[in-house]
């Protein structure tokens, strides 16, 4: 089965210039907005602590005695997320350090998961892969277990979804910059550990992911995880080629065992990388404002989209970040909509690519490509 993405039959005929960009329908901007919003949507890569507003920020640091640079969400805001664009990884995640102190406690974890699957909600994403980092079981904090972290996400998701009416599963993602510090042997120890434990927890954790700084360290060194993870029919997705050359894509699909890549963007710098792709019908989790945040494309035009749609490479359309990079879903699809003069049509199909790449069971992709027929 091939999950690439194809333009509906009248847009493929039109002799439009590529740079155009209003529609040949006469549907007006304000009614393909509303009509992308109203759309059930599937975001496949989503960070927990990238989807944390300033507001739920003060609320839980209020409540828990969590320090904040200040306790007025417009102000916090202004301080996490003010710029419009950021030169390197190292200024991205500068919001970080302070986010993550949000995560005191289980109780503190479990309200921010409640409202990030709210917002979700609430722009009409109906199944959400959010990616969790283990950093509790770093020992940076004795509050909580890894165990006990894992089995409070599934619990709270499950009740999360029955109250929103979504669907909201896990990726364990192991951000590189925080591993590739610890001796290897302590390191294989501690993926073999919370590999077992997502295991036990297959209802919500559906995957696992390498993320971070792609630049700040190398792949290789987390070959065992990913070797583990696939001995388990653990699926895997792997940040490669967003700041990082289209080899890391090559690698990743060869050495990790990645079915999906995040990001990706590099991978068309490479007939070869283009070529595996195409042949494992790996899937580019394309994410556009948090590429263009970073200045991995100056405008949404030069996603190569089209680049893989020859190519009948499979992609779809994702968030990264989206409080971070202030966007929805129905934002991203909007601005591939508009930058690709994609018709309603074609964004319901990038829907529904998104459902059939989903690391979720058969039977949940089934229902998820039902609800979006
Ligand atoms: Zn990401």
């Amino acid at each position: 089965m091939t999950y690439a993405f194809r333009q509906s039959p009248v847009r493929r005929q039109s002799s439009r210039p590529p740079d155009q960009m209003s529609f040949l329908s006469d549907e007006t901007d304000a009614s393909l907005f509303h009509r992308i919003a109203s759309l059930p949507k599937i975001d496949l890569h989503r960070h927990v602590t990238g989807s944390i507003s300033a507001a739920t920020a003060v609320r839980i640091a209020a409540k828990y005695g969590v320090e904040l640079p200040t306790y007025i969400a417009a102000d916090l805001d202004k301080i996490l997320f003010s710029q419009e664009s950021v030169s390197d990884h190292q200024q991205y995640f500068i919001p970080w350090p302070i986010l993550n102190k949000l995560f005191v406690s289980l109780a503190a974890v479990r309200e921010i998961l409640i409202e990030i699957v709210r917002d979700a909600a609430a722009d009409n994403v109906i199944y959400t892969e959010l990616r969790v980092g283990p950093r509790a079981f770093l020992g940076d904090r004795s509050e909580y277990s890894f165990k006990e972290f894992a089995e409070t996400v599934t619990v709270t998701l499950r009740e999360a979804d029955s109250k929103f009416g979504t669907t909201t599963k896990c990726i364990l993602g192991i951000p590189r910059h925080v591993y590739s510090k610890l001796a290897p042997a302590t390191r294989s120890k501690m993926f073999a550990k919370m590999l077992y434990i997502i295991r036990e927890h297959a209802s919500c954790f559906v995957g696992v992911d390498l993320n971070g700084d792609e630049l700040a360290a190398d792949a290789s060194e987390f070959t065992s995880f990913f070797n583990m993870a696939n001995d388990l029919d653990v699926p895997v997705t792997i940040h490669a080629g967003e700041v990082g050359p289209a080899e890391n894509v090559s690698y990743a699909i060869r050495h990790l065992h990645a079915s999906r890549i995040g990001h990706g963007i590099a991978a068309v710098e490479s007939e070869p990388t283009l070529n595996l792709l195409a042949e494992r019908q790996c899937v580019l989790e394309i994410c556009p404002t948090s590429n263009k945040f970073l200045g991995i494309v100056n405008g949404y035009r030069e996603l190569p989209l089209e680049r893989l749609r020859e190519r009948n490479i499979p992609f779809v359309i994702c968030t990264d970040n989206p409080v971070r990079c202030r966007t929805s879903l129905t934002e991203e699809l909007y601005k591939v909509a508009k930058s690709f003069s994609y018709s309603i049509d074609d964004v319901k199909q990038l829907c529904r690519a998104s459902a059939r790449a989903a690391f979720a069971d058969d039977n949940t992709r089934n229902i998820l490509i039902a609800n979006l027929a």
